[in-house]
């Protein structure tokens, strides 16, 4: 049954002239019509490079809208419009824009995963492989790093020249985590390396072998020959499984699921292709320019 809809998905994609971008935690289906598969930066980049006509934004919403902002002409689609991050929607732009108010000599530096109206209020903006180069690279000492208190963490503990003070955002399936999963895991697989992300808390990182972005866990997994246990959401354990079933183990199964990664269905990507429903993603001009700037320091930067 779902190969029909794949094939029927496969077909409206080329007749519409639609590039179809998937994270890498969607579920294999929907890996399975994408064009491209990767974190939200290098999704967005490539929808920039490929000068995509329209974009069907298989992820959650700040995604969508990091596409917007770097290919203003592109049509951005989200075929689950309801699909959100919710870090990304933690904090409101106002208390940042007060913050600095208060605080003018500090550098605001905020992770990726953040709405367009929170990118226009910062100095940066930082993916979870640049945020250490970038950081480090920054005049000011004093940095506020938002939404993720875990990712701020981490770079803290690597840069203790700066004085990084924290917000209290976390992803909540990242956050959910405790040390004592990953103790067990690693009892459990003795000698297995655990490959971590830095949204996870601190206890976690403290059992970890190597601590990296989606993309630098891909990279470290794939680049062992035995096992390893993926300590990020599982839909990278699933997509890492097919190639080499049963060599990747996911650490906490239960909890490393992220809702609103999900809410993309194979119906709702051919509906959106269609026209049918979805939603097409608008940012207000000075709002995407202003958004812009944090992305294009990142870029300068990195
Ligand atoms: S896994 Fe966490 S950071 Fe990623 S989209 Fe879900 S809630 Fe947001």
């Amino acid at each position: 049954m779902n190969s029909a809809i794949k094939a029927k998905i496969i077909e409206e994609k080329k007749r519409s002239d639609t590039l179809i971008l998937a994270h890498t935690y969607q579920v294999p289906d929907i890996i399975d019509i994408a064009d491209v598969t990767g974190d939200s930066f290098f999704l967005s980049k490539k929808a920039a490079e490929l000068r995509a006509r329209r974009v069907i934004m298989c992820g959650v919403r700040f995604m969508g809208e990091t596409v917007k902002i770097l290919s203003p002409s592109t049509e951005v689609v989200m075929p689950a419009p309801e699909a959100t991050c919710p870090m990304a929607e933690q904090i409101s732009p106002q208390r940042v824009a007060d913050f600095r108010r208060e605080n003018p000599d500090i550098a605001v530096v905020a992770y990726i995963n953040t709405t367009a109206a929170l990118k226009a209020e910062c100095d940066v903006c930082v993916t979870s492989s640049s945020a250490l180069s970038i950081v480090s690279k920054l005049p000011q000492k004093d940095i506020l790093f938002i939404p993720d208190k875990n990712l701020g963490a981490f770079i803290a503990s690597r840069l203790p020249e700066k004085n990084i003070i924290l917000w209290d955002g976390y992803c909540p399936v990242h956050n959910s985590l405790t040390g004592a999963d990953a103790a067990k895991i690693k009892a459990e697989h003795p000698g297995v390396p655990l490959a971590v992300h830095p949204e996870c808390p601190p206890d976690v990182l403290e059992y970890a072998d190597m601590t990296g972005s989606t993309s630098e866990i891909i990279k470290y997994a794939l680049a062992r020959e035995g096992q390893v246990i993926i300590g990020t959401e599982r839909g990278v354990a699933d997509f890492l499984n097919r190639e080499y079933p049963g060599r990747f183990i996911q650490l906490a199964p239960e909890k490393l699921v992220c809702r609103d990664m999900k809410m993309t269905t194979l119906e709702n990507v051919y509906g959106a292709l269609r026209g049918e429903c979805g939603e097409v993603l608008e940012i207000d001009e000075t709002l995407r320019v202003r958004a812009k700037k944090s992305i294009d320091n990142m870029l300068a930067l990195g």
